[in-house]
């Protein structure tokens, strides 16, 4: 999730707090003029790609290490296994575009919005992610046929093979967690198997990337320091996306098992505070982890939207106070109404897969195969121009074929290093916790 939205689970007595429903908006509407809705059904051809490319896509387990969905389930006009669109709506994973895309599955997201640093703000937050948490469950129990809960490395294949898609299930921003470090127990028996330290701004664990005050702890603070532990003694994947730099050696010297960069891009092709340069790139290698390559816009390259769609957020934001939290659900409606059709007047503008496939080749070259993957931030503000959702992930396949990949590294990269990864930590838990059993 790099957007600033969270999900309905905001909601007061039917009222919300509008920014929460605005992350779906923000995902671009008429930008993506030349990409037509898929058909429920025959799909298979979708993504325009070759039939070699097609047929390797197919035979790979393909999934993505930062799947934003979650934020959706809750929404009333949001089905998992309904015929959606990017253009109609702004989500971008759903069953039907899986299977056009191929995407097998993925470690889908649990994020929360940083707020404060106080005992009420943790208690909101461990509130919010349980909640979520919780409905990521009801939905796969509820669509038991076509999902499953995945709580190991070697559970992702057999799930796939029984023509389910994988759900494993991730922390982004362990702010809510409060100062209680075990309360990471709780969310592993939910199935949590990857956790961020941080997010936009510093918290109680790390210092962020991008939190404009600047760095507080130097990068993990003791606090941080022993939630690399607890993560170590449990069997998770810590993952130091959107953490500062800093935070990310201190997380690499502290942790005893690889760790992993769910959702990031490189500096070389774009310096951002987001995305990390080679040498860190190169640390990360070495301690045997992995960058999933980013597909948000804002990180790919310096992004200009036009002074004329500047004006109509501004404009629009100037007729609602985004800091009220007493929206009614029609005041929502109409916001939503008058976001879109900014939207479609004058289209965000977005990077292309061109300058996603720079990153991604880039980070093949400085550490090969072995540590390179695919998060690209779905649902949560990724997708570029030509490939706007899921459905269009075959084109990276294509790409990887076309610059001389073997299929065996192009797996690699869609899945083998994420689950190499998972089963690090695995091996290197001291503890054996049963997670909570898989809802039917
Ligand atoms: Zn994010």
């Amino acid at each position: 999730m790099d957007l600033f939205k969270t999900g309905r689970t905001c909601a007061r007595g039917g009222h919300l707090r509008l920014k929460h429903v605005l992350g779906a908006l923000t995902v671009p509407l008429a930008a993506c003029a030349s990409w037509s809705a898929p058909e429920p059904e025959g799909l298979v051809n979708f993504a325009q790609v070759s039939s070699q490319a097609r047929a390797v896509h197919e035979r790979l387990l393909v999934m993505d290490t930062h799947l934003d969905t979650p934020a959706n389930l809750s929404k009333p006009d949001f089905s998992l296994v309904g015929v959606q669109s990017v253009g109609d709506g702004g989500t971008q994973v759903d069953l039907p575009r899986m299977r056009a895309g191929g995407l097998d599955g993925g470690f889908w997201v649990i994020y929360t919005e940083q707020g404060p640093l106080t005992e009420e703000g943790y208690q909101a937050a461990r509130d919010h992610a349980l909640i979520r948490a919780g409905e990521i469950r009801e939905a796969v129990a509820k669509h038991h046929q076509s999902f499953e809960l995945a709580f190991r490395a070697e559970d992702a294949g057999p799930i796939s093979a029984s023509g389910k898609r994988v759900v494993y299930q991730s922390i982004e921003n362990a702010y809510p967690l409060g100062l209680d470090i075990s309360a990471l127990e709780t969310f592993y028996r939910f199935g949590v198997r990857m956790v961020g330290p941080v997010h936009f701004a510093n918290n109680q664990f790390a210092d962020s990337a991008t939190d404009p005050e600047g760095q507080i702890h130097g990068g993990l603070s003791p606090l941080g320091e022993q939630l690399v532990d607890e993560a170590n003694r449990l069997g998770i994947v810590l993952d130091g996306s959107h953490a500062h730099d800093q935070a990310v050696y201190d997380m690499l010297a502290r942790s005893k098992t690889p760790i992993i960069l769910s959702h990031t891009g490189v500096k070389a092709i774009y310096d951002h505070p987001r995305n990390i340069d080679d040498v860190l790139l190169k640390a990360v290698a070495d301690s045997g982890g992995v960058i999933q390559i980013n597909a948000f816009s804002g990180y790919l390259e310096e992004i200009v939207q036009s002074p004329e769609r500047l004006a109509a957020l501004a404009e629009l934001d100037r007729q609602y106070d985004l800091s009220r939290t007493d929206f009614s659900l029609d005041e929502i409606a109409i916001y939503t109404e008058a976001r879109q059709k900014i939207d479609k007047q004058f289209p965000r503008n977005i990077s292309s897969f061109d300058v996603f496939a720079e990153h991604l080749m880039h980070a093949l070259d400085v550490v090969g195969p072995e540590h390179v993957g695919i998060g690209a931030d779905w649902d949560g503000g990724g997708g570029v121009g030509g490939m706007e959702d899921i459905a269009s992930l075959p084109r990276i396949t294509e790409l990887l074929l076309a610059r001389g990949l073997s299929e065996v590294d192009i797996e690699q990269i869609w899945s083998g290093n994420m689950l190499r990864v998972l089963g690090a930590a695995e091996a290197g838990a001291q503890a054996t916790i049963e997670s909570l059993p898989t809802p039917r």
